[in-house]
């Protein structure tokens, strides 16, 4: 008789989207006169840019001929888009980074969720908490994490790093040594980030520590301020030990087109093995490509055309943010994030639980966001709200918010 991987049934059951969606498909039931906003998930809601539709179409129509007609894409990406890559987001900024350590996939989830399979199942990972569930999740799968303990909430073999407004969102160093690190900056719930040179200082913690950081770079779009670095390759020795996941979700709004890459340096290395090479074989066996036309629109982000359109499409969101950073303060919350990041991480009102404000907030103001706690136990007595609405209806969210 078969048996399943017995790691999939130590999962805690992820109820946190499922949990607001019937919540909210309640109180509409009972109150269809009611017109809710969604602040909640994490998903962009602007069409994609025309010049990227523009070159979305002419890869269709190259389609259709077999003249220009593509197959099956190389298993790690089209030169074209491997170099514009390499190009703006690496050679521009004066990182060292070249095409062969670019890996083309469809998305940052699917790397992040995928990366772990490198590494022996005894390395022991670090995770902010909050987190971006897929870290830890990916991992019970494997088998790396321990067991769970329902009632703090932790897998006893994970190192949790607590972001709490107390340390400003920035990971103090563990106490225990880990092998693997997971960094998601800007971040995703908290919406904060850190300076290069506290970025520097986790680079050097890694070499020295002998540990790989996993660099989830899926905001670097939203960065604006200076003393941001834009890719962990801005720092010294990240060749070392860091990869680096990108996606065009969030800066292009390929969410439901599906694009985005993997940065393995040569240098990464375990002893004489090279993880560039171990990815490019898992790449090889288990992914056949990311479709032609998807790599031809995420060429044309880099065009100037495209660059010009996004740069307006991220500046929109971040007005957003702005107008609910802004009345929130207004209204006498304590916020955070929305600097860097498309998200508003509020501390809840004295005595609210996560899921108390939740309930607060979608019977009173008709808003839905997303509870902290639902990103770990740190997340507690947090709040995120997402600016990746329409202008309109998140000045609506606000002001029903102030009103409140
Ligand atoms: C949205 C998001 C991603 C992007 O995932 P895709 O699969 O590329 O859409 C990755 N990491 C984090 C933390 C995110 O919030």
């Amino acid at each position: 008789m078969f048996q399943v991987n017995d790691n999939y049934q130590k999962l805690p059951g992820s109820y946190l989207f499922s949990t607001i969606g019937k919540k909210v498909s309640a109180f509409s039931a009972a109150n269809p006169d009611k017109k809710v906003i969604r602040l909640g998930i994490g998903d962009v809601t602007q069409p994609i840019a025309p010049a990227i539709i523009a070159a979305m179409h002419k890869a269709v129509d190259e389609m259709s001929k077999a003249e220009t007609f593509h197959g099956y894409a190389p298993d790690l990406g089209y030169d074209f888009l491997r170099n514009a890559i390499v190009e703006h987001d690496y050679r521009a900024r004066g990182c060292d980074i070249s095409a062969d350590e670019i890996f083309v996939s469809d998305g940052a989830k699917s790397d992040s969720g995928n990366i772990q399979e490198l590494f022996d199942v005894h390395n022991r990972i670090a995770v902010c908490d909050p987190v971006y569930p897929v870290y830890v999740d990916s991992n019970v799968m494997a088998g790396r994490t321990g067991t769970y303990d329902a009632a703090t909430e932790r897998w006893s073999d994970v190192i949790y790093m607590p972001c709490t407004m107390e340390n400003d969102f920035v990971p103090d160093f563990p106490k225990e040594t880990p092998d693997m690190i997971y960094l998601c900056l800007p971040n995703n719930p908290t919406g904060t980030t850190i300076t290069k040179a506290q970025l520097q200082e986790w680079v050097d913690y890694a070499n020295k520590a002998g540990a790989v950081i996993i660099y989830d770079a899926a905001y670097e779009a939203y960065i604006s301020e200076p003393d941001v670095a834009h890719s962990i390759y801005e720092c010294e020795g990240a060749r070392t030990c860091a990869i680096e996941l990108k996606s065009f979700s969030k800066n292009a709004g390929f969410t439901g087109v599906r694009l985005g890459y993997a940065v393995v340096p040569k240098d990464l290395k375990c002893g004489e093995v090279s993880l560039n090479a171990m990815w490019a074989r898992r790449h090889g066996t288990k992914f056949n490509g990311a479709p032609y036309i998807v790599q031809r629109a995420g060429e044309a982000v880099y065009s100037a055309e495209g660059k010009a359109q996004l740069k307006e499409q991220v500046a929109y969101y971040m007005k957003n943010a702005s107008v609910i950073k802004a009345g929130l303060k207004e209204a006498g919350y304590t916020v955070f994030g929305g600097v860097n990041a498309p998200y508003i991480w509020l501390k809840t009102p004295a005595g609210m639980t996560s899921w108390e404000f939740f309930d607060h907030l979608l019977e009173h103001a008709n808003v839905v966001g997303t509870p902290g706690s639902g990103f770990g136990p740190s997340g507690e007595g947090y709040f995120r709200l997402t600016a990746f609405g329409s202008y309109e209806n998140t000045v609506a969210a606000i002001e029903r918010i102030k009103a409140l």
